[in-house]
């Protein structure tokens, strides 16, 4: 009862700021953070691991989208478990009803909702994902190698859940298993869950950096969103963005099946560093790169943030001739100063400086950052 007291002043909180600030409010949409596109893709933001009352979730379909609505996001899919239906006194319907009612409210809503099921097994191979199939039905069978050669047969494709769950790994370390290499043999293995609500997976983070496979962060929400225990809400919730043409199944198939996909995860962006730069050079401009600097007065350029995204800056290492900011917070949405100053008032040196920023808060592996460099021409003169 407390935490959900908080959490309504937190949303009180929340939308006072946004409309105290206008400037602010103008730059971020209240309905959710906002990435660019990227690399002559759309960025769409995705969630595809939920639950419904249809397996062992709280709620009715439909509120699936609407959540997803609330939130801003392009696309999610339905995933049920497919081996236990706990409400079947209840709820009628088979494997593919959830999915059906939520198709019909996605549309009106302009969410894709993707067909799709948990194969839920004991690990090996754990929880799959099956996406983008035809017929849930038939994934009812006695061994998840049948399961999966159904989801091949439709054409779908499958995402390894939440490896390294304390339910199934108590150390809570994810372990690859052969399994796994006979699922990457089969062509049918595209992606992995990095993050699975608050639980981020550093070793397969990096099995996707090694073995080329999509990463995915998924909420597998089961209760409202808003009362998920793992995810604060007044953030957001982990989602997979997506680099597509544009959020058709189709197309979204396409990008997963590309690996053109990223994790947004509390302040964390995580991916491939080719994205995570991408997204850094559309989002941000550095305005003026012509440095004067007269004795050891100060030159300031802005540094603008056109995403809604925080980004964090620190200083890769000291230069010897002028000193930079050691750390930028670049908030959504906002202008900033980038300040350069001569170390020493004596020295005249015009020449093309790079200086490195690592951005604390994109990562590339698992505990390394992205490293961005920002180069000047400066023009320094001694102090008369
Ligand atoms: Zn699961
Ligand atoms: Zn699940």
């Amino acid at each position: 009862m407390g935490k959900m007291w908080c959490k309504r002043v937190g949303w009180i909180a929340l939308i006072s700021i946004f409309y105290a600030a206008g400037a602010f409010a103008q730059a971020v949409s209240v309905e959710g953070d906002f990435f660019p596109d990227i690399l002559g893709y759309q960025t769409f933001k995705c969630d595809f691991h939920m639950h419904t009352v249809f397996s062992d979730g709280d709620v009715w379909p439909t509120l699936r989208v609407r959540e997803a609505w609330s939130e801003g996001l392009d696309a999610i899919a339905i995933t049920d478990h497919i081996e236990s239906q706990q409400k079947a006194e209840y709820v009628k319907g088979d494997r593919n009803t959830s999915y059906q009612l939520a198709a019909q409210t996605g549309e009106q809503y302009g969410i894709t909702v993707i067909p799709g099921g948990e194969i839920t097994r004991s690990m090996p191979p754990g929880h799959l994902n099956a996406l983008f199939i035809k017929d849930c039905n038939p994934l009812q069978t006695r061994r998840w190698q049948d399961a999966v050669a159904e989801v091949k047969k439709q054409d779908g494709i499958l995402i390894w859940n939440h490896p390294g769950w304390e339910r199934q790994q108590p150390d809570g370390i994810a372990r690859w298993y052969p399994q796994h290499d006979s699922l990457l043999q089969m062509g049918i293995l595209v992606g992995i869950e990095v993050v699975n609500g608050n639980d981020y997976y550093p070793e397969a983070h990096q099995w996707c950096l090694d073995k080329n496979l999509a990463m995915f962060g998924n909420t597998d929400v089961h209760s409202s969103i808003y009362d998920h225990p793992d995810v604060d809400i007044i953030k957001h919730r982990p989602m997979t963005l997506v680099f597509a043409r544009d959020n058709s199944a189709a197309a979204l198939r396409e990008a997963i099946i590309d690996r053109r996909t990223c994790v947004y995860w509390n302040d964390f962006l995580i991916g491939e560093e080719r994205f995570l730069r991408a997204i850094f050079d559309s989002a941000i401009v550095i305005k003026n790169r012509k440095a004067d600097l007269i004795g050891r007065n100060s030159f300031r350029t802005q540094v603008i943030n056109n995403s809604g995204f925080t980004f964090n800056l620190q200083l890769e290492s000291l230069d010897p001739l002028v000193e930079y900011n050691r750390t930028i917070r670049l908030k959504p949405g906002s202008k900033n100063i980038l300040s350069l100053r001569s170390r020493n008032s004596r020295q005249t040196i015009v020449e093309k400086v790079k200086i490195h920023y690592k951005i604390t808060n994109m990562l590339v592996g698992p505990g390394k950052s992205l490293v961005i460099p920002v180069a000047f021409d400066l023009n320094i003169k001694a102090k008369e």
